[in-house]
């Protein structure tokens, strides 16, 4: 068992459950005399368990028929690529919404293939708020419109998702995906690492409308085409199958807690746990995202001064809670809570912010 607290941003805690049932699983899967990861990705038990994880994915995520779930390769930072690669045309525009660091890696990325517009950015304010409706400005026909669902580093994250017009919305979904219902039919390609919501890194899931495929660009090299990810039911060549393995575990799990809507009150009552500290601290603690924006994934916010932060994580560390320095382009204090965190680990946190704040006032 997992003796710290583990507030990482990604790789992230894995549910206990999981980690003890790959524990038992790992020297002989189920009576084969070998571990999962020294068998054929062709072998009976990795093709059921690819083809159950990508049924149970598509469920969980409510996408209905017409979607396509793909595990490819690469992280999340390879799909900035191949998205554009893929569905943005020569003399075509691709719109990006860029609320943080991950959606500017993002359009830098698609302009390498292309144009990229920016069509709102909340910069100027150092990303600490979705863009409202009307400061998002569209161009008239883009091939499509990408934005970030929550914002790892600033802790910034959609509460509802934007009406974007008829152009397909393409979502990075990494760091919040599976953590609430969303309406899958709004978007036409979701991407996320799995490091941080879903299993171990080494895996990226891709939820594809399949339609997309008719428009998608020839000349892409095999591998980061989704049409041959599609075509080989992500078998196309060797998958990070230990990934894929631990992905479908993670998967069961969140259904064992009753599905994506029973995680979702879950997460919110966790967040809810330390932005109350944070409201109720006279000042402090300040947050960083505007109240409307906040994550329920990445809490961030400041102490008083660059030292209180340094012994903050410090004895944060020393209480067995690990994980809590803010990225390092940014400062402050992150605390990463996504799904495999539970309420009880929060309180624990919020009860050592409400003491440090009484002892270091
Ligand atoms: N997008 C978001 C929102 C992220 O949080 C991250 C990783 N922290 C990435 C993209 C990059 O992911 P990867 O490391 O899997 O390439």
């Amino acid at each position: 068992m997992s003796t710290v607290l583990n507030f990482n941003a990604g790789p992230a805690a894995l549910p206990p459950s999981v980690l003890e049932k790959v524990q038992a699983e790992l020297l002989d899967y189920q009576g084969r005399g070998m571990s999962i990861m020294e068998m054929s990705h062709r072998s009976k038990e990795f093709e059921a368990i690819n083809t159950r994880a990508e049924a149970n994915f598509k469920r969980l995520i409510g996408a209905g028929d017409g979607y396509r779930v793909l595990f490819v390769q690469g992280g999340a930072s390879t799909q900035f690529a191949t998205v554009p690669m893929n569905f943005l045309p020569a003399g075509g525009t691709a719109d990006y919404l860029v609320t943080g660091t991950w959606g500017e890696k993002a359009i830098e990325e698609a302009a390498v293939f292309g144009k990229a517009h920016l069509a709102a950015s909340t910069k100027a304010e150092n990303y600490r708020r979705v863009p409202t409706p009307g400061e998002i400005d569209l161009s008239p026909e883009p091939a499509y419109v990408h934005l970030t669902s929550n914002e790892t580093i600033q802790g910034v994250q959609y509460p509802t998702f934007p009406d974007l017009g008829p152009a397909p919305l393409v979502a990075d979904m990494s760091s919040d995906i599976l953590s609430r219902p969303i309406d899958a039919s709004q978007f036409a390609l979701i991407y996320a690492g799995a490091q941080k919501n879903l299993g171990p890194s080494g895996v990226t899931v891709v939820l594809l409308r399949e339609s997309m495929l008719e428009k998608a660009n020839k000349g892409v090299a095999t591998m980061l085409r989704y049409s041959t990810h599609v075509k080989n039911n992500s078998l196309y060549n060797t998958p990070p199958m230990f990934g894929v393995y631990v992905l479908d575990l993670v998967l069961q799990w969140i259904d064992g807690l009753g599905g994506v809507a029973a995680v979702a009150e879950r997460n919110a009552a966790k967040a809810a746990s330390l932005y109350d500290v944070i409201d109720e601290s006279g000042g402090y603690y300040k947050g960083h995202a505007q109240a409307d924006s906040r994550s329920k994934m990445n809490v961030t916010f400041r102490l008083p001064s660059e030292d209180l932060e340094k012994q903050f994580v410090s004895e944060a560390q020393k209480a067995g809670m690990v994980g809590l320095a803010g990225h390092r382009s940014v400062g402050g204090i992150r605390a990463s809570i996504y799904n495999a965190i539970d309420l009880p680990a929060c309180q624990a946190l919020a009860s050592f912010m409400g003491d440090f704040a009484r002892k270091n006032g």
